[in-house]
């Protein structure tokens, strides 16, 4: 059984939301899903959830490469710049 399988998986939930075969009620729209008995929101609540929190990370590599450059500009310390780039460029690859 996949569905139970997944249910098991260290995955879930994921932003409050696991499959199950309970009638929920979303904390978030309001609206009924079927899914795990303590799952909080619906599949697309959870989704939207992990969107603006990929978003919220895009933002955050963005602004770490600003520093760098500000920082770069500013005091020229090459050796703390290019490890805050090392930092920037492995969190713009977790994000691809
Ligand atoms: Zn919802």
């Amino acid at each position: 059984m996949l569905g139970r399988k997944h249910q098991d998986n260290e995955e879930w939930p994921l932003y409050g939301y696991a499959p199950g075969g309970y009638m929920n009620e979303c904390i978030t729209c309001e609206g009924a899903f079927v899914g795990d008995k303590r799952a909080q929101n619906c599949p697309l609540c959870a989704l939207q959830a992990q969107r603006r929190a990929f978003d919220d990370l895009r933002t955050a590599a963005v602004n770490l490469r600003s520093a760098q450059q500000a920082y770069l500009a500013d005091r020229g310390n090459e050796t703390l710049g290019a490890a805050v780039g090392a930092a920037a460029a492995k969190l713009d690859e977790a994000l691809e």
